[in-house]
């Protein structure tokens, strides 16, 4: 696949209401669904599919980049859990699902996939709070 070709190479390029910060290795973005409040995408900046294609270096500081937008998502929503995704499955380019699961979650034990839901669209100046708070936060 080229690059060109890629829906997460050409969203990467951006920013857009959803962004929050660049990294070095990625870029995180507020997800448009907020039924899970505070769920982001952590997209890898350049095109990769799997872990074992990055050099070991560039591994690490993606897991570094993770775990600091973990660790702000736990400030901020102070989760029960925080869940980790990296799927790749429907657009294969490496990025994380980084998801709080908060005390009221209605399936706790479970994936968020397996929660069947409307999607939660924040409007404008909500999703402006949000992104603003969990940038304060990094
Ligand atoms: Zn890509």
């Amino acid at each position: 696949m080229s690059t060109r070709d890629c829906a997460l190479c050409r969203r990467v390029a951006e920013t857009g209401d959803q962004w929050i910060a660049d990294f070095a290795m990625t870029r995180a973005y507020l997800h448009e669904d907020q039924f899970f409040p505070g769920y982001c995408l952590l997209i890898l900046k350049r095109h990769a599919t799997e872990l074992f294609h990055l050099d070991p270096d560039e591994r690490a500081a993606m897991i570094e980049e993770v775990s600091r937008l973990a660790r702000a998502l736990d400030t901020v929503f102070r989760p029960v859990k925080v869940n980790y995704e990296l799927l790749g499955n429907q657009i294969p380019h490496i990025h994380w699902h980084v998801i709080p699961r908060l005390a009221d979650d209605p399936l706790p034990r479970w994936p968020v996939w397996r929660v069947d839901h409307e999607p939660l669209h924040l409007p404008t100046e909500g999703c402006r709070e949000r992104v603003a708070a969990i940038r304060a936060a990094l």
